[in-house]
């Protein structure tokens, strides 16, 4: 059985990026009848940050990406939270030390950073590994009664992966192919830290074998650490799980990650749902009026070759189509356009029921004095208006409630010295019984009377709805009556006669 894991450090909100993260893995699990399971990897009491492990699981639960075992729910290989796994990491990284694969090192920072410092004067980078690791003070240099002696008088040290390597490792990526790691850059990784907790290497490794997870999907900036966590597969002699390494979302520019800051300063979210920081909203896509499909739909596509025919489908259609073959190596760009776009039809194909329900109480309130058919009918007319949640109200409001406002752009537009009298026939026009107010009707009108027809259009359209885009006005006329459209005539009339024209 195929069993995958999303497994986010909560250093922070969750980001668009980690959620493709999710919900790839969701979907090659589901594909699969297999597993989801959701790991936090919060080892890092220093970069651990207050509310972002409920901003994850808040976010996949708007997505509806819902895991089977996790914190919270739990499962049969919790806890799922790695601060509550500390005995099982030390009782792995024992049979390390005694198999003489890992190793004590009692080096200062200050040595370690002096040594970092002549490399780089050198020119080159500095790796504490095979070849250094002798000019330091570990337990491969001290003897075993000084290493005892320093461990029981407390003298702080980190546990590191001892590599033994004499050529390359290649690293099997099924996207990637092979990935070929020069032997001798390779670091012996710190295992334990001198706090006793582990690092995310060693912990995620070992949280992955005993989870018994099956295919690792995740970013593209944990390749660099592929040949460390084969090497601690081997050492154990467990057999590695099946590897993606994903593409990194770019900035709409291309040019660089996709951060929180270009989201800021664009004005586009990056989260899925809004997160507080300095007692500000950052909003998310959520507060920004996507559903939790659309988001899905749209960040499928940010790394995997989509086709254009699957650019409005949902969670269950994205978990039978979904294919590794069809994953890109090459960084995706985030294009929030084409993300609103995909809202919009999103919303476009959500039956009305459903799209009422995501409008607010006062709302709900408000249109219940009309009976279903005209606001379904009025839903109908503005629809492919609609590309974010909150337009919802906004377009049914500029039928329903009269004009208060005009936009004033479009009015300076239209009005002009024979607004006035063209307002006053149109609303004897409208008043008068005998008259079946069509299209038809209004073209006739304008040819008899010497008017342009797109004129008496554009003043229509101002009258009704306070501006010039919008639905087909003649729909709108049949759904608020003749009343209300010589109200709102007249109400133009009125406003405009006070102007100077
Ligand atoms: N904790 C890592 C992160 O925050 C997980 C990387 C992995 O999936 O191996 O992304």
């Amino acid at each position: 059985m195929e069993r995958l894991r999303f497994a986010p450090s909560p250093t922070g909100p969750l980001h668009i990026g980690g959620l493709r993260t999710a919900l790839f893995n969701y979907l090659y699990a589901k594909q699969n009848n297999g597993k989801f399971i959701l790991r936090i990897e919060d080892t890092d009491k220093k970069r651990k940050v207050n509310g972002s492990e409920k901003h994850i699981i808040d976010s996949l639960k708007w997505a509806e990406i819902n895991f089977d075992e996790g914190p919270l729910i739990n499962g049969p290989f919790g806890p799922y939270r790695q601060s509550e796994r500390a005995s099982i990491y030390s009782k792995y990284v024992k049979i390390l030390l005694v198999q003489n694969k890992a190793y004590y090192a009692f080096d200062l920072n200050e040595d370690l950073e002096d040594a970092r410092k002549k490399k780089e004067k050198e020119g080159s980078r500095f790796v504490y590994g095979m070849n250094s690791r002798k000019n330091f003070k570990n337990s491969l240099t001290l003897s075993l009664e000084k290493t005892t002696e320093l461990i029981k008088k407390n003298v702080p040290y980190v546990i590191r992966l001892k590599i033994n390597q004499k050529s390359d490792i290649l690293c099997k990526d099924i996207l990637r192919g092979e990935v070929k790691f020069n032997y001798e850059e390779l670091e012996d990784k710190i295992l334990i830290k001198s706090d006793g907790s582990p690092t995310y290497h060693f912990a995620n490794v070992v949280d992955d074998y005993l989870m018994k997870i099956t295919t690792v999907i995740r970013g593209e900036e944990w390749l660099s650490s592929f040949p460390i966590h084969l090497t601690l597969y081997k050492y154990f002699n467990w057999v590695p799980p099946k590897f993606i390494h994903l593409p990194l979302i770019l900035n709409p520019s291309g040019k660089g990650k996709l951060s929180k800051r270009d989201g800021i300063r664009n004005g586009y979210p990056v989260y899925p749902i809004g997160w507080i920081e300095n007692e500000i909203l950052i909003p998310g896509f959520k507060e920004k009026g996507f559903t939790g499909d659309s988001l899905l739909n749209y960040i499928a596509q940010l790394g995997w070759s989509f086709f254009e025919s699957n650019e409005m489908c949902k969670l269950t259609k994205l978990i039978k189509i979904f294919n590794v073959e069809n994953l890109q190596k090459g960084g995706a760009r985030f294009d929030y356009i084409k993300a609103l776009w995909i809202n919009s039809k999103h919303i476009q194909n959500t039956e009305n029921k459903t799209l009422l329900n995501h409008t607010s109480d006062e709302f709900k309130m408000k249109i219940k004095k009309y009976d279903q058919k005209t606001i379904y009918s009025i839903l109908e007319l503005v629809k492919n208006r609609i590309e974010v949640i909150p337009d919802i109200e906004k377009k049914i409001n500029l039928i329903i409630d009269s004009p208060i406002g005009f936009n004033e752009r479009d009015l300076k537009k239209v009005i002009n010295k024979n607004s006035v009298p063209l307002l006053k026939s149109l609303s004897t026009i409208f008043s008068d019984e005998k008259n079946m107010i069509s299209k038809d009707f209004l073209i006739t009108y304008c040819n008899e009377n010497k008017i342009k027809f797109g004129d008496i259009m554009q003043l229509l359209r101002i009258s009704i709805i306070g501006e010039l885009s919008g639905p087909d006005i003649i729909e709108v006329i049949k759904i608020i009556g003749l009343k209300r459209t010589i109200e709102r005539i007249d109400f133009l009339n009125n406003t405009i006669s006070n102007f100077k024209i």
